[in-house]
């Protein structure tokens, strides 16, 4: 649930010495139609809202009305740019070849990209994402394009039940945002993200720990005061 998640995030900032003010959630809605994210969420007072498909944002953006902050965060195809621009920030741009359709679409109505550089620390074969060697080609290449801004970094960390093993592919990716993307960084699901926190994410992508907690008992042992 929304307060639960802003506990965790608050805690997390507390344990990093970091402002809660400088963590962004960005509650990911994919799944869950228009009615179940206006109880689970807008009614609660939370307004920047995540969608990883284009075909599904469309109608729900469209039900949910003008007052919500859409971000996509999933792998954006070039055939989808020009459905593009109601997005206030797109997390999964990792090739040339889609920076020159959002600079062509950009170009064509007088619309600047915000995006993030999707980055693959892990290595992982089956995620997308720029390698970290590419990454500086995919940066000038941006800084090229003046209808697309360059915001920072984004990447997911490979599935596992131990979040801390999502730990150095955070920090890998601080890194390299603070090298070449300006230090901001989306990164943290809800399995990791108050591990993202502390590495020093900007955006935290949740989504089921949001949905979960309204239908099923919260899973985590109870606190002891020591
Ligand atoms: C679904 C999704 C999330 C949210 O994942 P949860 O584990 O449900 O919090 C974050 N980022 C991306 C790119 C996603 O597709």
């Amino acid at each position: 649930m929304l307060a639960d998640v802003r506990e965790r995030i608050d805690r997390a900032c507390a344990r990093a010495a970091r402002d809660p003010g400088e963590v962004r959630l960005v509650a990911v809605t994919k799944g869950h139609d228009a009615e179940a994210v206006r109880a689970a969420v807008l009614d609660r007072g939370h307004r920047v809202l995540g969608e990883s498909r284009v075909q599904e944002w469309r109608p729900k953006a469209e039900a949910l009305g003008p007052d919500v902050e859409w971000h996509l965060v999933g792998h954006l195809q070039t055939n989808k740019v020009r459905y593009c621009r109601g997005f206030a920030l797109l997390h999964g741009v990792d090739s040339a070849r889609l920076i020159d359709a959002l600079e062509a679409d950009g170009g064509r109505h007088g619309h600047v990209f915000p995006v993030l550089l999707q980055v693959n620390v892990a290595g992982e074969s089956a995620k997308h994402g720029v390698d970290p060697a590419g990454l500086a080609d995919l940066v000038a290449r941006v800084r090229d394009a003046p209808h697309v801004r360059l915001e920072g970094l984004m990447t997911m960390a490979p599935y596992d039940p131990d979040p801390e093993r999502a730990r150095p592919v955070f920090r890998a990716l601080r890194e390299l945002a603070e090298r070449h993307a300006g230090g901001r960084t989306s990164m943290g699901m809800s399995g990791d993200f108050e591990v993202a926190i502390e590495e020093g994410a900007t955006w935290i992508r949740v989504g089921s720990a949001l949905f979960a907690g309204a239908t099923v008992e919260d899973p985590r042992p109870v606190e002891v005061d020591r």
